[in-house]
């Protein structure tokens, strides 16, 4: 069957492209074996190729087993990619439902070659058909408030590749098929259809590997700010996040809590280092069980950890150090065999207007100094109306006074 180079050269476009996106997708899968959303990206292109293949070179030749091969090889690679897709957001079609859409889809086609052939109807199934599934996967996916530019871009351009194939095929082809393979393959609708997955799948390609890069860029980034042990910010982290949380607010209160855990020493050189790092661990989950998503907890020392608190008040901030010095204090250990309890001192204070954090550190260091030397398991604030210079005078809060 002849067909111009022109025509064949066009239809190499997509899959030879998509050939050069397989091996790039299984070469990221290869360096970052546990996002295994790339590898179905990689089988989406690869099955892409096969389908133009199947079609290019006539494999089989008989047009109908030709149309069926073909558009499943094309129906795995729309699932393919839309699962890799939804994946890496953590959703997905799941198993089952992609088996059910690509065995009606084939059976449409089957259905439209040999009971009622009918070109038409094979071009709209398969092309509406695309385009339904890629909307209702990236209606998963629609943006909300703090969704990254990467994931918005991925979003519009599956959104616009999905919408594409509806006017498309209807004002490219309307309603007659062209009637021979040969004209089929000069035809506004095969040409526009080689340009439109070309253009947007790359483009959704691109927008898939800039998702990756920016997955490892986010995963790198905290492992860089999080402490493994406790899983608590690192001194770094609870930095560069406390530094933004105290440029942005600038009339609401904000309380730091600074505590350390007493005697600890004592406790790695009594029980053995491991007892230790149970110790911290346990003293990290007991923080992050009282606070706030929006507090920011780090742990800044060996057994020091410091909590900002937008939106608080001192008096609350207390309340919080408080129940958290109560939990530590009523927590017993496996490793710490006769029963000795972790206890814990605090310094608690509220921002003063223009107080950046090292400030805020300093002063609340100043009262957790002071709740050690008070005898530890304690939480100290400032006094009401005390100006710096009598800062040395810590009033031990209320509710532990008496600790
Ligand atoms: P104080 O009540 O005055 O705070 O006394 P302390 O013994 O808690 O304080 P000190 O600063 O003397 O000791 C802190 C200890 O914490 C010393 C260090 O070996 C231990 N440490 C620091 N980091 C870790 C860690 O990651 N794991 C364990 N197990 N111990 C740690
Ligand atoms: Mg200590
Ligand atoms: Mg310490």
């Amino acid at each position: 069957m002849f067909q111009p180079p022109s025509t064949i050269a066009m239809s190499l476009i997509a899959p030879g492209m998509f050939i050069i996106f397989a091996i790039v997708f299984c070469g990221a899968w290869l360096v970052e074996r546990r996002r295994h959303y790339l590898l179905l990206v990689a089988c989406a292109c690869v099955f892409f190729c096969a389908g133009a293949s199947v079609q290019i070179l006539h494999l089989p030749d008989a047009a109908y087993p030709n149309a069926v091969i073909s558009s499943a090889f094309y129906t795995s690679a729309v699932l393919a990619a839309v699962e890799g897709i939804l994946r890496r957001s953590q959703r997905q079609f799941g198993l089952p439902a992609d088996l059910a859409i690509l065995t009606a889809m084939t059976g449409f086609i089957c259905y439209f070659c040999y009971a009622s052939p009918d070109l038409l109807a094979r071009i709209y199934i398969q092309n509406f058909g695309y385009g339904a599934i890629l909307a209702v996967a990236s209606l998963q996916l629609i943006p909300r408030p703090g969704t990254t530019a990467v994931d918005r871009g991925l979003f519009w351009i599956m959104f616009v590749f999905a919408v594409q194939f509806f006017p498309r095929t209807a004002l490219t082809i309307g309603p007659n098929a062209p009637f021979s393979a040969n004209a089929f393959g000069q035809s506004a609708f095969w040409q526009a259809l080689q340009v439109s997955l070309a253009v947007m799948g790359a483009a959704l390609a691109f927008a898939v590997l800039a998702a990756a890069f920016s997955d490892l860029l986010d995963d790198l980034r905290r492992e860089r700010d999080i402490d493994p042990l406790t899983g608590a910010l690192n001194r770094r982290g609870l930095e560069d996040r406390s530094n933004i949380v105290l440029r942005r607010v600038t009339t609401a209160p904000i309380s730091l809590i600074l505590c350390d855990l007493d005697h600890f020493k004592s406790i790695n050189d009594t029980y053995g280092h491991q007892a230790g790092d149970d110790v911290l661990r346990g003293f990290g989950a007991a923080l992050a069980s009282e606070l706030r998503w929006s507090d920011l907890v780090g742990r800044i020392g060996g057994e020091e950890f410091a909590i900002l608190m937008p939106d608080t008040p001192e008096a609350e901030a207390v309340a919080v150090a408080e129940r958290v010095r109560a939990r530590a204090e009523g927590q017993s250990y496996e490793k710490l065999t006769d029963g000795r309890r972790a206890t814990a001192s605090f310094g608690v204070i509220e921002r003063r207007t223009g107080e950046r954090l090292q400030d805020l550190m300093a002063r609340a260091d100043q009262l957790l100094y002071a709740a050690k030397s008070g005898g530890r398991n304690r939480i100290a604030r400032a006094a009401a109306g005390v100006t710096e210079a009598d800062l040395d005078v810590p009033v031990f809060s209320a509710a532990t006074a008496t600790v």
